[in-house]
């Protein structure tokens, strides 16, 4: 997801929506999953969700057919799901479970669906029918857009898919899901996967049926209910892209959604075949600025101007169907597998857009985020210890992830970047894979040890903070070089030399040490030098 590419209002808004939702969230919706023995006991593999929507309320009525296997035997596990709570009278109240129709017994507690299996061998399939029916506290988001009409959109990053049906909420148990939803025939509906059927059921009522054939996280799964207006605008290598925006600005809707054609056309050429039945970009209610929803990707209502102002959003968003989505973190503290990637590869669609000017200032910006956000959270990139999830959406995860593809990039080669990038995701489309996962395929696909790289940029915290002194003598510049941060990190850093005759070059070193004096050879008088002129490292500068 982005929260970056708002305009100023709107990241205001965002950001206060943010800390309203961290406020109630601290209490019991975003409460550590991390590490939850559950995921040892059962395995989701299927869920059918037949959701029913109205008018006159916000209570939702549903029933899920969960299929699931066992990994040991238990006398009780559970699924994830929101219940009522007494003083709002919002969350979800079960009915009824059955087990393969037969009917069993059941708690709520804790936010936790608990269920008493009457049979559980392992390796074979169980169906649980789940009927239920309230007003979601939160997730799938029934409110007003702002144009007036009455919406329900879901939105379920991190784990709040929890709130409108029950799941495993985490990102390592992925399964295929089916979506049967019931709706007034004024709304347009749209989910994940292929769109099956659309009936008219009565007068007033109609049905809708989507239907994925790959598994998916319950982060991006998705149904958006709302009126539309729909522009397909055609298919890029077999996948068929279309517009779903609000009908009083549609004509902006359409002009600013277009772009995702080419974009999709560029990392289908670079990463490979594209994962999903389709592409929708839609128009949405998400409290994000774009929420990556496997196959129609939500968008802040703002994001609609007619000036097609958001372009690397589009991109980053289009990114995270590979990354995020297809390719998927297996837990939390390797969000920036998603989301660094995202920002990276966003990157280098730019410059292939745009040019190298684009590209550098992009990542200098980068840059001062990663700079100004260490100075408030000294935690690594892959941090298992920030158990409230919406924090994890910080500098780290993003702009410094993106940076330590840009360094890894300059270290193995673009070539090879590229490889390793197609070979990483073809080895782990539609499962899940940990950092170290991903070093391992840049490992065998570069041929070098990235051991030290992925430890000091991933795994440590903190970036190079360099202080430099030089002075020219007799033809050599004696350059000192000192790292101010705690751990020595080792790198090449390029230094430029501007001579007084106005002619310049570029030297490398290779930095270790704490403190190391370095000769560099010199053909004439050194004005002054600038430490890597061309952005490819990221450090701090002490002046
Ligand atoms: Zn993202």
């Amino acid at each position: 997801m982005n929260l970056i590419k708002l305009a100023f209002r709107n990241f205001f808004r965002m950001k206060f929506k943010l800390f309203i939702a961290l406020f109630i969230g601290s209490i019991s919706i975003l409460k550590a999953q991390y590490n939850n023995p559950q995921y040892k006991i059962i395995d989701v593999e299927h869920y059918k969700l037949t959701l029913e929507v109205n008018d006159s309320t916000n209570v939702i009525n549903a029933n899920i057919n969960v299929n699931l296997q066992f990994k040991q035997a238990a006398n009780e596990f559970y699924l994830d799901l929101v219940e009522r709570d007494s003083v709002s009278g919002k969350g979800m109240k079960v009915d009824s479970i059955y087990q393969n129709n037969v009917e069993v017994n059941f708690k709520q507690l804790n936010n936790k669906l608990i269920i008493y299996p009457k049979h559980n061998f392992p390796n074979l399939t169980y169906t649980y029918k789940i009927k239920y029916k309230g007003e979601p506290k939160d997730g799938l988001v029934i409110s007003k857009n702002l144009h007036g009409d009455r919406t329900f959109f879901g939105d379920n990053w991190p784990n709040r898919a929890k709130n409108w049906f029950p799941c495993v909420d985490h990102p390592s148990d992925k399964a295929t899901v089916e979506y049967i939803i019931k709706a007034p025939n004024h709304y347009q509906a749209i989910a994940n996967g292929f769109m099956v059927e659309e009936t008219n059921i009565s007068e007033k009522r109609k049905q809708y049926y989507f239907k994925t054939e790959v598994p998916l996280p319950t982060k991006v799964m998705v149904v958006g209910i709302a009126k539309f207006a729909i522009q397909n605008i055609g298919e890029v290598q077999n996948v068929p892209v279309s517009t779903w925006v609000y009908p009083q600005t549609k004509e902006n809707g359409f002009h600013d959604f277009e772009i995702a054609k080419s974009v999709l056309d560029f990392f289908i050429e670079k990463i490979g075949e594209y994962p999903y039945q389709k592409l929708a970009n839609v128009q949405s209610k998400t409290r994000f600025g774009g929420m990556e929803n496997a196959g129609n990707i939500f968008y802040f209502e703002e994001s609609v101007t007619g000036k097609q102002e958001h372009e690397d959003l589009i991109a980053h968003e289009i990114v995270h169907q590979w990354f995020g989505n297809s390719a998927t973190e297996i837990d939390w503290s390797h969000l920036w597998l998603s989301e660094g990637f995202a920002t990276y590869l966003t990157d280098l669609y730019m410059l292939e857009k745009h040019g190298d000017e684009v590209f550098k200032t992009r990542l200098r910006k980068e840059k001062s985020k990663v700079l100004s956000f260490y100075k408030q959270s000294k935690t690594p990139v892959v941090d298992g210890k920030t158990k409230d999830f919406m924090k994890l959406l910080n500098a780290n995860s993003y702009q410094k992830g993106a940076w330590v593809l840009h360094m890894l990039r300059d270290k193995i080669g673009n070539e090879l970047f590229w490889q390793g990038i197609k070979e990483y995701y073809n080895t782990y489309k539609f499962k899940n894979a940990s950092t170290k996962d991903f070093k391992q395929v840049m490992e065998q696909v570069s041929g070098k040890s990235l051991e030290l790289f992925f430890n000091q940029w991933l795994f440590n915290v903190g970036h190079p903070i360099l202080k430099t002194d030089f002075i020219y003598f007799r033809k050599k510049l004696r350059l000192t070089v000192e790292q101010l941060q705690e751990k020595p990190f080792e790198f090449p850093l390029e230094i430029a030399l501007y001579y007084k005759d106005g002619s310049s070059e570029i030297k490398t070193i290779e930095v270790q040490n704490k403190s190391y004096a370095y000769e560099i050879e010199a053909k004439g008088d050194v004005k002054y030098i600038e430490l890597d002129p061309n952005t490819k490292l990221l450090f701090e500068e002490e002046k």
